[in-house]
């Protein structure tokens, strides 16, 4: 059982269905101060960090944005928690062939749907992308989020018709 404090094991994945992107990283940060809608700033885990320097977002479709003031990389924040760049992406949970039909017990394809899973996919890759260009570390868990999205995109595409 878990009896000492760690950041690295357990307590994040531990649950269920309800736990979010943001929550997760909320959850692991120091000093978290609520500053609007969506919008936190905590002690930035990845440097020596004096006061508050690290912006935290979470946009509409669940992604968590972080800035940190002093130049720390996503990838950097997210390692010194104990986490990986995927974390910061909602969605993780739901089945690949559930892209298009809105859901498990849809069976009409939804393109609607299915567009708003690719953008969001998209949005994963563009964020990927940003932290290789800033020379970020880029872990094995999150190249395999990358491989996901095409995955997702493909399985859209063929759920929708198309070429494999
Ligand atoms: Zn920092």
């Amino acid at each position: 059982m878990q009896t000492r404090k760690s950041r690295t094991t357990g307590k994040a994945r531990s649950n269920d269905s309800n736990d979010t992107a943001i929550d997760r990283v909320l959850h692991h940060l120091d000093q978290v101060k609520s500053i609007g809608t969506g919008k936190w700033q905590a002690l930035c885990p990845a440097h020596d960090d004096r006061r508050p320097s690290l912006s935290i977002k979470a946009t509409n479709d669940g992604t968590v944005l972080l800035k940190c003031w002093a130049g720390c990389g996503a990838a950097e924040i997210v390692s010194a928690l104990g986490l990986s760049l995927g974390d910061l992406f909602p969605g993780d949970r739901r089945n690949l062939q559930d892209y298009g039909t809105g859901g498990p017990t849809r069976r009409s394809f939804d393109y609607q749907d299915a567009l708003t899973g690719i953008a969001h996919e998209v949005t994963v890759a563009r964020l990927i992308v940003e932290a290789v260009n800033r020379g970020d570390e880029v872990d094995t868990d999150t190249l395999d989020r990358l491989a996901l999205a095409e995955t997702r995109i493909s399985d859209a595409l063929s759920a929708a018709g198309g070429a494999q």
